[in-house]
């Protein structure tokens, strides 16, 4: 050989920074096996703004590493950057994991909670000292989010601090070979935290002997509360038609669909129709609620989902889960977060031993603390591509880069489905799903995740930012603050929500239809198409006024929108018409809201989208009255019919009216045409109003970038048709993945806004 020049035996230093979710999730047990297999020598260590790994080898096997690095990393890791200098050699004898170097300035992210892995699953049913153990997991997976206290991810920072690990957890956790090795929550039957259960005044803490009589309360028809990963669950058998309804009376929900979870994919795809981007999601390592097609009816009981043509479906993410499902006849259960409806999930033991008293089937608990509460998130394949419903347990609280600075920013965001949002340098950081801000149980939840998340990213609001809405409780918290502050149209929040999530700098056409957003004006927008930037936007159409009769009643009764645009399109002369609506509906009660609607009493404006199908729903009677926000046109898309392209008349350029689609829907209705029909011809009717508003907006700003935002497009039916039309009509359209197209994306708008004003 010669001698050092042949570039096989050149030995190198490199020191390597890497950044993005790189903690949690196996990464240093990764390089260490890594650099292991290639005889690489240094060290590695988490900081909190990354991963420093230090390697000397030969240059071959210095890039292999290099190139491995990125190809073969743990599957819940995301490398953003990788910084990498030559360094001068330092003859290290071995490779070594090196305890955590604190540093209170940078951090870096926290790793969302991972579902039990394969490997996991198979330790739990094979004989070793982790047989039926309920708090199995490894470097893979297992609980992040809710469980770490501080940063850096380390045992002492998080709620298994208090566990001291037994001799053969210890060993585990230090043996760079071992898939334990700096595992955070390793623990077993020995050291590890444990599960008690309460039922009938006894209680039961032999785990085999818990979940043996939980299983049999399942199979029994009772319903059952249970510690989860992020907070408290109520189950029960969601073949069980009085189980479920045991369990609606105890979360006071009459009739919101339940998600269900299916004991394997199998049972799924017997259930439900499932594409293959669906498993992909179902299957991968944050496990979601899937929103699916539901084609076996009369599997699940009636009233898990009152007849919805969609399930929300998942699979089993904890070990627990999977020890249940062996004892438990049935093949899918309900499991719902443990609360009353619109109250945010329970995580404190104090509270879910006072709540779940009275349950029939016992309640489960642990003595795990769960670091902060986190829901199930829920995602929907629209246009062959996931979209986040609802962002919680497995996405939070995960980044989302941006290219502007975002310091100090503190967005507060909606009211329904509130998340906040906070700002770190070119970072948004957004919490994971709140709730409805409307009672003060969540209101607490979301002053206390404030402070919770401005502790744990070392962040101090310098300025606030929020919506419109004077009465929004987000609103008077920003207001309180005694912050600089500023406020945020809805529907320009919702389109900047969607710029940022893919990074666009110019003008953009936004089309922004959803329930209820205070307008600029001081009436309730939702169907607006706007030309807007991060500075400002210009409001170029949107659907006609009409009173809304009674203001936020019409929201639960739907009937009072339709009578508004039945009195608007056909005048006094209304119960001349033989349609069942009449019949349905109240004389008295509708004739006094006509003469309310005339004096303009308690009768808002009103442009939505969302209030227009609810109008059209009442109007077919599908929907008199709404149980549960959205119930209208959930449960419109029923009767959605493929390959219909008929539509109805509308008119307008700046202010598109419907009436014309109103009377052709009675000439429908009174000719017999199925409801199957007439729905599918109001959805194909509102995509065409889309495209055509946004031809407007094109005329006048030759803009060729459209945004979908608002939870009307929450609608499959209504989003891919108007995707395909933008599409033929050469528009590149930009429909969320990331963050809710619902107002849980608006507090990162409302962050873009305030960010960009800075500038
Ligand atoms: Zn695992
Ligand atoms: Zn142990
Ligand atoms: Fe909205």
């Amino acid at each position: 050989m010669s001698q050092g020049t042949s570039s096989d035996n050149k030995n190198l230093g490199f020191l390597l920074h890497i950044k993005g979710r790189v903690q949690g999730v196996g990464f240093r047990p990764f390089l260490y096996r890594l650099a292991d297999s290639l005889g690489l020598k240094g060290y590695v260590y988490n900081r909190p703004d990354g991963v420093i790994a230090h390697i000397e080898g030969n240059e071959t096997k210095c890039n292999a590493f290099l190139r491995n690095l990125k190809k073969e990393a743990p599957p819940a890791s995301n490398i953003k950057e990788i910084f990498s200098e030559q360094t001068e050699l330092n003859d290290f004898h071995d490779f070594k994991i090196i305890s955590s170097k604190q540093s209170e300035r940078i951090i870096t992210e926290i790793s969302p909670d991972i579902a039990i892995c394969q490997d996991c699953i198979h330790e739990l049913k094979s004989d070793n000292r982790r047989n039926h153990y309920p708090f199995i997991n490894c470097t893979n997976c297992g609980p992040r989010f809710t469980l770490v206290d501080d940063f850096p991810y380390d045992r002492i920072n998080t709620t298994m601090a208090e566990f001291e690990m037994c001799t053969n957890c210890r060993y585990e956790f230090n043996n760079p070979i071992d898939r334990r090795f700096h595992a955070q929550p390793v623990s077993c039957h020995e050291c590890g935290p444990i599960y008690e259960f309460f039922w009938k005044g006894e209680k039961d803490v032999d785990f085999d002997s818990i979940v043996k009589t939980l299983g049999a309360n399942i199979n029994s028809g009772m319903a059952v509360a249970m510690k989860g990963l992020g907070g408290y669950n109520l189950t029960c058998d969601a073949c069980n038609e009085v189980a479920i309804e045991e369990l609606r009376k105890y979360k006071v929900r009459e009739k919101k669909p339940f998600a269900v979870m299916f004991r394997s994919l199998e049972i799924i795809k017997e259930v439900c129709k499932i594409s293959d981007t669906e498993e992909e999601i179902l299957t991968s390592w944050r496990m979601p609620i899937v929103i699916l097609e539901h084609i076996r009816k009369g599997y699940l009981a009636f009233n898990c989902n009152a007849g919805l043509d969609s399930i929300g479906a998942f699979l089993p993410y904890l070990p627990l889960h999977y020890l249940l499902f062996k004892e438990l006849e049935t093949d899918a259960i309900v499991l719902t977060s443990g609360n009353e409806s619109d109250i945010p999930i329970l995580y404190q033991e104090e509270k879910a031993l006072h709540t779940f008293k009275k349950i029939t089937g016992g309640l489960l608990i642990n003595n795990r603390k769960i670091a902060r509460r986190a829901d199930d998130s829920v995602v929907k394949v629209i246009d062959n591509k996931p979209r986040i419903m609802r962002r919680a347990r497995g996405y939070a609280p995960e980044p989302i880069d941006l290219h502007f600075d975002t310091s100090g920013i503190l967005a507060a965001g909606g009211e329904l489905s509130n998340c906040f949002c906070i700002g770190k340098e070119k970072q948004a950081i957004l919490s994971q799903h709140i709730g409805d801000l409307k009672n003060f149980e969540t209101y607490e939840f979301f002053c206390e995740n404030i402070s919770e998340f401005s502790r744990l990213y070392r962040f101090k609001p310098s300025q606030i930012v929020c919506d419109l809405h004077p009465d929004y409780l987000s609103t008077q918290y920003a207001r309180e603050a005694n912050l600089p502050f500023s406020q945020v149209q809805h529907h320009h929040a919702h389109i900047t929500s969607v710029m940022a999530e893919y990074n666009l700098k110019n003008s953009v056409i936004g089309i922004s239809y959803d329930g209820v957003g205070y307008g600029s004006d001081g009436n309730i927008w939702g169907s607006e198409v706007m030309v807007a930037d991060y500075h400002d936007f210009k409001r170029i159409s949107h659907f006609e006024y009409l009173p809304l009769p009674g203001g936020d009643a019409a929201t639960k009764q739907p009937w009072r929108t339709a009578l508004s645009y039945l009195y608007h399109a056909l005048g006094k002369d209304i119960w001349q018409f033989n349609i069942p609506f009449f019949s349905k509906t109240d004389r008295k009660e509708a004739e006094k809201l006509i003469v309310a609607m005339d004096n303009k009493i308690n009768s808002p404006l009103c442009c939505s989208a969302g209030r227009l199908f609810d109008a059209v729903a009442a109007l077919l009677c599908i929907c008199f009255e709404s149980h549960y926000h959205a119930e209208a046109p959930l449960l419109m898309e029923n009767y959605l019919i493929d390959d219909h392209n008929e539509s109805y008349s509308f008119s307008g350029d700046t202010q598109i009216s419907f009436t014309a689609m109103i009377r052709e829907i009675i000439l429908d209705i009174t000719g017999n045409k199925s409801p199957g029909s007439i729905v599918t011809k109001f959805h194909n009717t509102i995509a065409l109003a889309a495209l055509h508003q946004v031809r407007v907006a094109y005329k006048e700003s030759g803009i060729k970038q459209v945004i979908l935002s608002g939870g009307t497009f929450q609608n499959k039916y209504l989003t891919e048709k108007l995707v395909h039309l933008l599409n033929q009509a050469q528009f590149e359209v930009f429909y969320p993945q990331e963050v809710p197209c619902n107002d849980g994306g608006i507090a990162l708008g409302q962050l873009a806004i305030a960010a960009n004003k800075q500038m």
